[in-house]
């Protein structure tokens, strides 16, 4: 039965052992996700501002020849003889500075695009700084959990090679069983007169016997191998 507890003992550790492993490459795979989402989105918006700057370069220019050719008609109102004339350079000089506020106009979207974009890159930039650092260290931390869990398994492994050997043959085949029906717990403590694992009732001459340790009784429902917590004859 001492066999079969620490058999039991060193299966539950490779489960878990097992289920981190299974566990530790996706979270480092979450993470590296995580950082290239941040960093592509910086590069978006680094872009967008190089944009942003060439578009803006571009109205201040269209502005700028707009001025230039307002000013010339100005002046040229002084010189015309006749109201139709007037006329006809006034709408000239509306419709240059309809065109020049709409200029103006995006000018200030692009301004106001511009000074959102610039706050965030500089808060992004900072925080993949941190976050960069920190995933450095998260990821080396999750690597050398790997390599230990790794290094724990095969020793273990090698325990539960000298534990088998050591109990008959029939006795491990029924253990491996019913390990492998019951998610990897074959042996169980009684609880109080019931079965550990699955509940069910143990007659008392079993649990009388199992209490005094000289017979290796397993549980009439799930299979599994019973041992008393306070072993005395009495
Ligand atoms: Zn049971």
């Amino acid at each position: 039965m001492e066999n079969l507890k620490a058999l039991q003992s060193i299966d539950t550790k490779l489960k878990d052992l097992n289920d981190l492993l299974g566990d530790l490459p996706s979270k480092v795979d979450e993470l590296n996700q995580q950082e290239d989402l941040i960093k592509s989105t910086l590069e978006g918006n680094k872009e967008r501002l190089k944009e942003i700057a060439v578009e803006s370069h571009k109205r201040e220019v269209r502005i700028a020849e707009i001025n230039i050719k307002v000013n010339r008609l100005k002046d040229q109102l002084f010189l015309v003889t006749n109201n139709k004339q007037y006329d006809a350079l006034m709408v000239e000089i509306d419709h240059l500075k309809d065109q020049r506020s709409t200029f103006e106009n995006e000018s200030l979207s692009l301004m106001e695009e511009k000074e959102t974009l610039t706050e965030s890159v500089e808060t992004m930039d900072s925080e993949l700084g941190t976050l960069s650092s920190d995933l450095t260290v998260r990821r080396e931390k999750l690597e050398s959990a790997i390599s230990d869990s790794a290094d724990e398994k095969s020793s273990l492994e090698e325990k539960r090679i000298e534990k088998v050997d050591g109990i008959d043959f029939n006795t491990v085949s029924i253990y491996n069983r019913v390990c492998e029906a019951r998610n990897g717990l074959a042996v169980v403590s009684l609880s109080g007169n019931g079965c550990g694992g699955c509940g069910a009732h143990v007659p008392m001459q079993k649990v009388t016997e199992i209490r005094a340790n000289i017979v290796i009784h397993r549980c009439d429902v799930c299979g599994r191998f019973l041992y008393s917590e306070n072993n005395s004859v009495n």
